[in-house]
Parts: structure tokens; sequence; C-alpha cells
């Protein structure tokens, strides 16, 4: 199983690590990695991947491939690939990532002001969105949730993790937000996300890069909720 770097400080851009083995649709496995892989509605990340003797691989994006390894695809196929064994040197495109943290995280604080079960979302490099089940359309204000949400950044709040068990997950159902994805679970423990002191602000499972503080996120602006179906709302928010 690939080494997720990121898991424990997603504000490294870039390491050393060994191939492990490289698929026949030119997809690279390390040892470990600082590239987070699609999930949750996060894109995977793009970056290089050096190798003496090959320079810099292109990375495209990054995608799990058996729900266990990180695959780090390389732009076009490109060849030769590396060898499983050589040693490479992986450097994330930190402008787009960084921007994914700060999307997702302002996508927390939209998940804590709007109450109501969350059906699906994605995150881009220049803001994201949350589709929500609400039969009244009426019970959201884009103004409020504007100035609600750049009010919860400017107050700067923590961002930090916690972890608990899968059982204390399952006797606290109420923590779970987002019915389209699963809580990253399998392995006896949970991550949660926690916004402000003790997770006051917002509180769920997470596998998610976020910034440490929400005031990393910088102004957002939000699109008035468009409807994608019977009682199903869509809000977007756009980074400054
Ligand atoms: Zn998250």
């Amino acid at each position: 199983m690939t080494e997720l770097l990121f898991r424990a400080d997603p504000y490294l851009r870039d390491c050393d690590a060994r191939v492990v083995a490289v698929n026949d649709r030119g997809g690279v496995i390390l040892d470990r990695t600082v590239f987070y892989a699609t999930a949750g509605g996060q894109p995977g990340d793009a970056g290089t991947l050096e190798v003496p003797g090959l320079g810099a691989l292109p990375i495209a994006t990054t995608i799990y491939d058996d729900g266990k390894h990180v695959v780090h695809v390389v732009e076009g196929g490109a060849s030769p690939l590396p060898e499983p064994g050589a040693e490479a040197h992986a450097a994330l495109d930190w402008e787009r990532r960084y921007r994914h943290m700060r999307a997702h995280t302002a996508l927390h604080l939209l998940c804590a002001l709007v109450k109501f079960p969350v059906t699906g979302g994605q995150i881009a490099a220049d803001g994201g969105r949350l589709d929500f089940d609400i039969a009244d359309p009426s019970a959201v204000s884009r103004e409020m949730l504007e100035s609600e949400i750049n009010r919860l950044i400017a107050e700067d709040h923590p961002v930090a993790e916690q972890w608990i068990s899968e059982a204390d997950l399952a006797a606290n159902p109420g923590l779970v937000r987002t019915m389209s994805v699963k809580p990253p679970t399998g392995s006896g423990r949970v991550r949660l996300v926690a916004i402000g002191e003790g997770g006051g602000i917002d509180l769920q499972p997470c596998g998610g890069t976020h910034v440490r503080r929400t005031g990393e996120i910088g102004r957002v602006t939000v699109a008035k909720p468009e409807s994608k179906g019977r009682q199903n709302r869509r809000i977007r928010l756009s980074l400054a």
C-alpha cells in the first residue's frame, strides 16, 4: 500500500520515492507519494515525476487503481517509463493543489451553513459545488450564505483532524453529512476533519486535503442556487 504523505502534511510539495510497479496504461506506482488520488469529489493531483536518465515525466492526474494503490498517470503515456526499483522525485503542481485545498475547505463551511442532506459535490481549482436535498428553495438565501461563509473565513478558524473508531462513527450517524461519499473506513478508525475549536463549526469524516486555517481560503462568492431535479439544489462557490 502506498504511503500517503499528504495525510500527515498536506503542505508537502515534493518527495523522494521508489518506483514499485508500472501498469500497462502508463501508470506509475510509488512506495510513497505527496500526490492526492481522485476521491470524494477532489481531483487527483498533477505534477512531475523526475527519474534519473528519463528526465521529468509529466503527471496528468492521479487515481486509485484497486482502492489501495495510488497510480500516477503519465501524460500521453510517455515512454520510456521507469523500471520498478528506480528512484524518483515526485513534485506537485502546487498552485493547482493549493487551490483544491482552499476550495475543499470552503465546501466544508458551506456544508456547515446549509443544514440539509448533501447528495453530491465536486471540487475544482477555481471553486466547487455541493448538491443538497432541499424541498423548499426559499430555505436558502444566496446573500446570507455568501456573507456567513466569508465571516467564517475572516474569523480564521483552525482546521484539524481527529480520529475515531468505526464503532463510534456507527454510533453517531449524524456525523456523516454526505450520502454520496462513503467515509474512508476499513482500517478500524475513521479520520474526521474538525473546523473550529473541537469541530464546533464542522465535524465530519473526510479523507481530502484542507488548509490549516479558514483564513487561507480567501474571499469567496456564492452563486444563486440552481435546481437539479425536484428537490435537488446545487450551490456553487468561487475562489477570489
Ligand atoms: Zn474535506
